[in-house]
């Protein structure tokens, strides 16, 4: 819960941009988890620094939800403040094939403006859905590229330095992660480094991303994506599938038969039944194989 005086402070801070205790299963792919006790959507960077400092100073802590892609909000919701970046969308082309994104723009408008304006480098992340904010923090990627590579810079609201701009050279990226990000900062942008490309073959390597996640994924149904890490030199759905689990349920949920790294919401799942069936492959794989599996799903807030 926030407290009573920091309520009213947010409230006069944020005004029409922040609801209390407002649900987010409608803003997460996976559609399941509680509450927010407050949401806030900021329309432009500077609300951003605003928020960033008053959670610093009044204590209450702060998620940041890009597109919800890849958060499993528990069913007990989340305490403190969720800022949706959903409405920090610029995105501009400069000199030298350097395109700039808030953190807000979300997979299909980076896909859009690469190919009208011919800038090749990012199109196997056609089909990766999220936000730029959530591309960086995940170092979102397909087997054999990622989007760390490409980031030039970073720009970012710390609670304690303002603003600050920060290089690819002091952020290191990882398998679906990133070190070199403050504590408790929001990403606000990022700068990509690009090549000038032909638009035609930007489409169609597009279109060819697309179209194999098409044949691979269970992109028709509520899902988060890739619910553990690969263990390295295997594949998490291989072994999933393998342990007989491919189509497993649990209440309104069910490991894919698909792809069986991916859990999907049949309609009426909670966060309950997700994590039960996380732990379920998770023990199945420890038991059989002795590989601990790491989450790659951001599982956020308080049980039910
Ligand atoms: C069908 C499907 C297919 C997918 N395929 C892939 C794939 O091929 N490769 C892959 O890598 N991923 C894949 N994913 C997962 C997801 O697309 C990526 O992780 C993507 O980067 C998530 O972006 P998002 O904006 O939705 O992040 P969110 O889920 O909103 O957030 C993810 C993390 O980033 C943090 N974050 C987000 N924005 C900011 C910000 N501005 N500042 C600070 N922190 C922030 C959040 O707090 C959270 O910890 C897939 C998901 C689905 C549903």
């Amino acid at each position: 819960m926030i407290a009573a005086a920091a309520r009213t402070a947010l409230q006069k801070l944020m005004g029409e941009r922040v609801r209390f205790n407002a649900l987010l299963g409608r803003f997460t792919s996976l559609g399941v988890g509680g509450p927010a006790d407050a949401l806030v959507v900021p329309e432009m960077l500077d609300d951003v620094e605003a928020l960033v400092t008053f959670c610093a100073e009044h204590d209450v802590p702060l998620y940041v939800l890009g597109g919800g892609f890849n958060t499993l909000v528990l069913d007990g919701g989340i305490e403190g403040v969720v800022l949706r970046t959903q409405r920090l969308r610029e995105i501009e082309v400069s000199g030298d094939g350097l395109l700039y994104a808030e953190a807000g723009v979300s997979h299909s408008q980076v896909a859009r403006v690469c190919q009208e304006r011919g800038l090749a480098g990012l199109e196997f992340s056609a089909g990766i859905p999220g936000s730029v904010g959530g591309w960086v923090m995940m170092n979102a990627g397909i087997p054999d590229r990622e989007i760390g590579p490409l980031v030039a810079e970073i720009r970012v609201a710390t609670p304690s330095d303002g603003t600050v701009w920060i290089a690819r050279e002091e952020l290191r990226f990882e398998y679906r992660g990133v070190h070199g990000v403050p504590e408790r900062s929001v990403v606000l942008a990022a700068h990509f480094q690009l090549e000038a490309g032909a638009r035609e073959q930007i489409r169609n390597e597009i279109d060819r991303h697309l179209a194999h996640r098409r044949n691979t994924q269970p992109i028709d149904q509520p899902s988060c994506g890739s619910v553990f890490k690969n263990p390295p030199g295997d594949h998490a759905g291989r072994l999933i599938e393998l342990a007989g689990l491919k189509g497993a349920r649990e209440g309104g949920a069910q490991i894919s038969s698909l792809h069986a790294n991916f859990i999907v919401n049949t309609g009426n799942a909670t966060a309950a039944d997700v994590t039960t069936l996380i732990e379920r492959a998770r023990d199945a794989i420890r038991e059989q194989r002795g590989i601990e599996l790491e989450t790659e799903v951001r599982i956020v807030g308080r049980p039910g």
